[in-house]
C-alpha cells in the first residue's frame, strides 16, 4: 500500500489522477490523505470524483470514501477492462482531466475502448480540446496507439455540458525522442465565444497581436459559436512546428478583463516560441506517464513545472522507473527516462 500526502508537491488534482493511473499501471494500491491540500478550496470536487470513478470503472478498482468534499480515499486496482464508457462530470469540471487518469491505462489494455466523456470542455487550469487533440494524442500516437478524439459541443465554465468522444487503439508503447520541434510552419490565434458580447473577442485579438507582432493579421481570427454552447469564451494560441504544435489558452471569466487574459496567454506562447523546446509548460508534466511507460525516451521542455516535479516523485513511487533532467546549450530542459 502506497501512502500519499496530497498536499505534497503540487498539491492539486494531479496528485490524485496520477496516483489513480499509477495504481492502475502497477497493480499498487494508494491511500491518500490531505487531497488538494494546496488548493484555496481542498478536498474532492465534482471533477475528481467523476476521475476516480472512471478509473474504478475501467480497472475494475475499488475506491472507499469517494464523495464531494473527501479528503481521503483508498483504492485497489482490479484489471483494466477496455470496452466503451460513458462518464459525466455533471459540472464543467475538466473532460480533459477525466481522461488524462484513464488514457494510459487504456493505451495498454488490450483491445479498444471508446470513452464519451461529458462536462468542461474549456476551462480554466485544465488542458482544452483543441490541445487533446492537436498537441498531446499527436505526440502518444507516435508511441504506437491509434487515438482520435472529436468535439461534439463545448462546454463552459460555470454551464458545463460539453461533450467529447475518444477512440483507443491499444499497442505496446514505443519509447521516442521528441527533442527538436522542427521548423516552424504556421501560427493562429482563436478567440472563441458563445453567448457574450463578440467585442470580447476583438478586445482578446488586439491585445494578442500586441504579444505575437511577428504573426501576421490573417492569424487572428474570431469564432462565434452558437449562444446555446455559451456563455463562455476561450482563447486559443497555436503554434505549428514541423514534429509537434503547441496550444497556449486563456478562459473568461467573470472579473477578468479579456485584455488581462491574452495578454498573458500570449506572453505565455510568446515565451514558448523564444525557447527551442520540444513541449510547452503544461505539454511536459502530461508526457512524463507514457514515456515512464514505454521505459525509454526523451523530451526536451520549458522550464520545469512544479506539477512536473510532483508528477516525477509519483512515477518513481510506484513503479520505480525515474527521469534525468538536464540543461541543452540553448537554456531548453531534456527530461530522459531513466
Ligand atoms: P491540477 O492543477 O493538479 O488539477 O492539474 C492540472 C493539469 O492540467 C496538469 O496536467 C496541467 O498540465 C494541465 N493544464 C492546466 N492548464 C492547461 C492548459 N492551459 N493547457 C493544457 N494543459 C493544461
Amino acid at each position: 500500500m502506497i501512502i500519499i500526502d496530497g498536499s505534497e508537491g503540487e498539491g492539486g488534482g494531479q496528485v490524485l489522477r496520477y496516483s489513480a493511473a499509477l495504481s492502475l499501471l502497477t497493480g499498487e494500491p494508494f491511500t491518500i490523505s490531505n487531497i488538494r491540500g494546496e488548493r484555496a478550496k481542498p478536498g474532492l470536487m465534482r471533477q475528481h470524483v467523476t476521475s476516480l470513478e472512471a478509473a474504478c470503472a475501467i480497472g475494475g478498482a475499488e475506491c472507499s470514501g469517494l464523495t464531494v468534499g473527501a479528503s481521503e480515499l483508498t483504492f485497489r486496482p482490479g484489471r483494466v477492462i477496455p470496452g466503451e464508457y460513458h462518464f459525466a462530470v455533471g459540472t464543467a469540471g475538466s473532460t480533459g482531466l477525466v481522461l488524462q487518469t484513464v488514457l494510459v491505462p487504456l493505451m495498454l489494455a488490450d483491445a479498444p475502448s471508446r470513452l464519451v466523456i461529458e462536462g468542461g470542455t474549456h476551462a480554466m487550469a485544465a488542458p482544452p480540446f483543441e490541445f487533446l487533440q492537436k498537441t498531446l494524442l499527436p505526440v502518444l500516437q507516435r508511441m504506437g496507439p491509434k487515438l482520435s478524439i472529436t468535439l461534439e459541443r463545448h462546454g463552459f465554465y460555470p454551464r458545463g455540458g460539453g461533450r467529447i468522444v475518444v477512440d483507443i487503439d491499444p499497442a505496446p508503447l514505443r519509447p521516442i525522442e521528441c527533442v527538436t520541434r522542427g521548423a516552424f510552419k504556421v501560427g493562429k490565434v482563436e478567440a472563441l465565444v458563445a453567448g457574450i458580447p463578440f467585442d470580447i473577442a476583438d478586445r482578446e485579438l488586439k491585445a494578442a497581436r500586441k504579444v505575437l507582432a511577428d504573426w501576421p493579421d490573417e492569424a487572428f481570427a474570431p469564432v462565434q459559436l452558437p449562444a446555446e454552447n455559451g456563455p463562455g469564451n476561450a482563447l486559443l494560441m497555436v503554434a505549428e512546428f514541423e514534429h509537434v504544435t503547441e496550444i497556449m489558452s486563456g478562459f473568461g471569466k467573470l472579473g477578468v478583463p479579456a485584455e488581462r487574459l491574452a495578454k498573458t496567454a500570449a506572453k505565455r506562447m510568446a515565451g514558448y516560441l523564444a525557447s527551442q523546446a520540444f513541449a510547452g509548460p503544461y505539454l511536459q508534466d502530461q508526457l512524463l506517464l507514457p514515456f515512464a511507460m514505454a521505459g525509454r525516451g526523451a523530451f526536451t521542455t520549458v522550464k520545469l513545472s512544479a506539477h512536473t516535479r510532483t508528477a516525477v516523485d509519483l512515477i518513481e513511487r510506484f513503479s520505480g522507473r525515474g527521469f534525468r533532467f538536464a540543461e541543452t546549450a540553448d537554456g531548453a530542459h531534456l527530461a530522459e527516462v531513466r
